[in-house]
């Protein structure tokens, strides 16, 4: 079963049939005539569009597996997919969780416990509090010792939320106040510490693999500067800035996280690398990653496959010294939202919508054209992936693909995308988790539209002109990135 909907579900029922594991599919009244619910072997109505009382429903989930004797679940990203108690209940009814056991996920998920569980695995921690803090003389005092700026965080935060610069002394009790009070509401848990601001950092993330015998490999870094909101729009695997001598490091340092929760399956250790090229452990996500293509593009793994491997207990085929980095690979996230109106979600109609198709681009989606982008979940409908041979190729094929990828009914990032691979820093590597913030305005969007129009001005004219017979695009539709690999 694949407890979730949208491009995840599609992408994980690819494997599936590639493995000749039969499917079941569970859909909310929102998602009725979704994809993956065409494309599952059988298909179960949840009940209405909110999560809540459709994809968020454990229980439902596993009286679906019970009566039509489901092997296994997997969780896809989101929902139910690091939720111990889900994992728990999944275990006692003898169903696997094609993932990391319910403690793992337990530590990892608690930003406060996983710093813990590193403690004595030789993992660099980004200076700061490792217990929760609720009195504003200590949090003075912390703050005093590592320097302003500091960034309150709450223990149980995810998704960019949760989060509080303080850039002066005096904020800092009102700041605690509020973050606690943000955190008991938004989190269920208050808990709250405190860490070193780093100015200006990348954020850089390892695939890791492990198998229930203990043996671990990464599978290189992905490069996720790029963020509005503190959430991730575009990913390059590998990183611009990383060589070997440091890939080497924060690989073993994320094994060592692995290990530290004996954590199997596919999972992601986030870091942020200074301007010193220090690298400072930030947390773990104890399952597959949005972003998870771009390191298949370049090693070859099908992740999915893997993780389906590991559930069944299934030894690592390969080592460590069997992986290399083949080419580069950029990810660009396409979702329904306007970037020149502070990235706000723009749901709607997909009145127009032609995907590019070449070997070397991966679209992972599920909408097609007519398609509505439903208001209940997360905005992002596909993920526009490429490969080439080196950065610079990919950059241009990244480029290639959006300009021939045709949206039409809703605001997407798609010209965003465009912005980012012409932006000098992001060609030359430099670029930070500021990007958007630094180099980024509403603008820079409006002019590049108004080149694109007086050249497509230019072009009618020139048509006309020479009475050129006009040229159809191909009909050829989707990538053909798994067939071919
Ligand atoms: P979440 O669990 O909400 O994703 P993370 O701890 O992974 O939170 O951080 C998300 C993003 O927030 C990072 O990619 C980075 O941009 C920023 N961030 C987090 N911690 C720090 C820090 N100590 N200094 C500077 N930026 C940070």
């Amino acid at each position: 079963m694949i407890a979730n909907r949208g491009e995840i579900a599609v992408r994980v029922i690819r494997t599936c049939r590639k493995m000749g594991i039969r499917t079941v599919a569970v859909y909310s009244e929102a998602d009725r005539t979704s994809m993956h619910v065409r494309m599952a072997d059988q298909a179960f109505l949840l009940g209405p569009g909110p999560s809540s009382e459709s994809y968020l429903l454990a229980d439902k989930l596993i009286d679906i597996c019970k009566r039509e004797e489901v092997d296994a679940i997997h969780p896809g990203y989101g929902f139910l997919s690091e939720n111990p108690a889900f994992a728990r209940k999944l275990q006692e009814s003898g169903i696997i969780l094609i993932g990391p056991s319910a403690d793992a996920m337990e530590v990892m998920g608690s930003k406060l416990a996983s710093k813990k569980a590193v403690a004595d695995f030789d993992v660099p921690l980004v200076p700061g509090t490792e217990h929760a803090v609720e009195d504003p003389e200590e949090a003075k005092k912390i703050a005093r010792e590592i320097g302003m700026p500091v960034l309150i965080k709450a223990s149980a935060g995810g998704g960019g939320k949760g989060m509080r610069i303080v850039e002066k002394e005096e904020d800092l009790n009102r700041q605690m106040k509020m973050a606690i009070s943000e955190a008991i509401s938004s989190f269920g848990d208050g808990s709250v510490f405190i860490e070193k601001y780093i100015g200006g950092p990348k954020h850089i993330e390892i695939q890791v693999l492990g198998d229930e015998h203990g043996n671990y490999i990464y599978a290189f870094e992905r490069e996720c500067s790029v963020q509005r909101r503190h959430q991730k729009l575009v990913e390059e695997a590998p990183s611009a800035v990383v060589d070997e001598e440091l890939r080497n490091k924060i690989g073993n340092a994320a094994i060592n996280v692995a290990r530290s929760c004996n954590y199997t399956g596919a999972g992601t250790v986030e870091f942020l690398l200074d301007e010193n090229r220090n690298f400072y452990f930030l947390e773990m996500n104890t399952r597959l990653q949005v972003e998870h293509p771009i390191s298949e593009m370049i090693t070859g793994l099908d992740l999915v496959e893997w993780q389906i491997r590991v559930a069944r207990g299934e030894k690592l085929s390969f080592t460590q010294d069997d992986l290399q980095i083949n080419g580069h690979a950029i990810e660009l996230r396409l979702c329904a939202e306007d970037p020149t109106n502070d990235f706000l979600p723009d749901i709607g109609t997909l009145e127009r919508y032609r995907p590019p198709s070449a070997d070397h681009i991966r679209i992972d989606g599920f909408v097609e054209e007519g398609s509505t982008i439903p208001i209940f979940y997360d905005n992002m409908f596909a993920k526009l992936c490429v490969w080439g041979k080196d950065r610079t190729e990919a950059i241009e094929r990244m480029k290639d693909a959006i300009r021939r990828f045709e949206i039409e009914g809703i605001a997407t990032t798609l010209d965003f995308g465009y912005f980012v691979m012409e932006h000098p820093s992001f060609i030359d590597g430099s670029f930070d988790t500021h990007f958007v913030q630094n180099h980024f305005s509403p603008e820079k969007l409006q002019e590049n539209s108004m080149d694109d129009d007086r050249a497509a001005a230019l072009l009618s004219a020139w048509f006309l002109k020479n009475h050129d017979p006009i040229v159809t695009p191909s009909s050829k539709r989707g990538s053909d990135w798994y067939e071919k690999r």
